[in-house]
């Protein structure tokens, strides 16, 4: 116990939580303003379509860049804001933002489509509908191109006006995502109650695809799901040529992944695409057509 291991470490156990608690509590005072002074940032993250082996959409990732802690990660400050009330500012920040930038895009052969998360608490207080609507007015960014990204993860409770928000989302023309598929309290009967177009498997499913048996049935079952049901399967955390083989050999549609690429700023995004015409890049094509 505590009293054993002695009384320094109890101290500095509590010195530890103590910081941490005043990080926190910086974090939550700092976020009030940081979108007015300019930290907010958006990093891009390709998906890539293994059939056409080329990029067909990109995710926008949240980063928070302070000026003390410098660039913070989402997992991080969403929680904060969540707690503290101020996710639906972030949010619609993010919205906007996201599809401002997307909207000027290089087009090569055919436009990206935008994925954009949301979070639970923002979808449990009633206004991800309004806000998509106003992002999608006040940017021209068409609906059809916006991708919804929903954690099943973590807290998402089902109710009827979760299941209305889902459906005037989809009415509006806007594609809805299951992040994190497979992974925390996402469950199956999610697909069965929402019209989910997208399912992106946990990268804790992918993680050991290639070496063990189990997680690759798994996959397998997933991408038999969603060709039945209709739905997209992009894989998630991407890392090694021979998970890509595996998920090429499974039929997955789509992957994302340090792999393909990490997340990048817009003008490092924008030269990928560039670069490759929006074709996988040079690098990839040989290895992933010999796959
Ligand atoms: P997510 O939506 O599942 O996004 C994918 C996360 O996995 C990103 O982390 C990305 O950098 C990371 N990732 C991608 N490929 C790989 C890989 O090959 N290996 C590994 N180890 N990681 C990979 P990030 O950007 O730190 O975001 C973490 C989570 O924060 C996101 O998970 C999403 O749930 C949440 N998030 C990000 N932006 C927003 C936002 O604007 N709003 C809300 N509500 N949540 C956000
Ligand atoms: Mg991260
Ligand atoms: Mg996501
Ligand atoms: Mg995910």
């Amino acid at each position: 116990c505590a009293r054993q291991a002695g009384p320094g470490s109890v101290r500095r156990w509590e010195v530890s939580l103590g910081a941490a608690r005043d990080r926190r509590e910086r974090l939550r005072e700092d976020l009030v303003g940081a979108r007015a002074r300019g930290e907010l940032a958006i990093a891009w993250q390709p998906i890539v379509s293994l059939a056409e082996q080329r990029v067909t959409g990109v995710e926008a990732l949240a980063r928070w860049v302070h000026p003390v802690f410098g660039e913070l990660e989402p997992e991080e400050f969403i929680p904060i804001a969540e707690r503290a009330g101020l996710v639906g500012d972030l949010q619609r920040w993010v919205l906007h933002e996201a599809m401002t930038q997307a909207a000027a895009l290089p087009e090569h052969d055919q436009p990206l489509r935008l994925g954009v998360n949301v979070s639970p608490v923002h979808l449990a207080s009633g206004t991800v509908v309004g806000d998509v609507a106003a992002a999608l007015a006040a940017t021209g960014f068409p609906a059809q191109r916006l991708v919804v990204e929903v954690t099943g993860s973590t807290g998402l409770v089902d109710s009827p006006s979760l299941a209305a928000d889902f459906a005037a989302l989809r009415l509006m023309g806007v594609h809805l995502a299951l992040d994190d598929f497979g992974a925390g309290a996402s469950s199956l009967e999610h697909l069965t109650r929402w019209a989910v177009d997208v399912v992106k498997l946990d990268r804790a499913f992918l993680a050991r695809v290639d070496k063990d048996a189990r997680p690759r049935a798994l996959c397998a079952s997933v991408v038999g799901i969603g060709s039945a049901l209709g739905i997209d399967v992009v894989a998630e955390g991407v890392e090694t040529p021979s998970q890509l083989t595996v998920l090429r050999a499974l039929g997955c549609g789509f992957a994302q992944g340090f792999l393909l690429s990490r997340p990048l700023t817009l003008p490092a995004l924008v030269a990928r695409l560039d670069a490759g015409a929006g074709h996988l890049w040079p690098g990839q094509v040989g290895r992933v057509g010999a796959g």
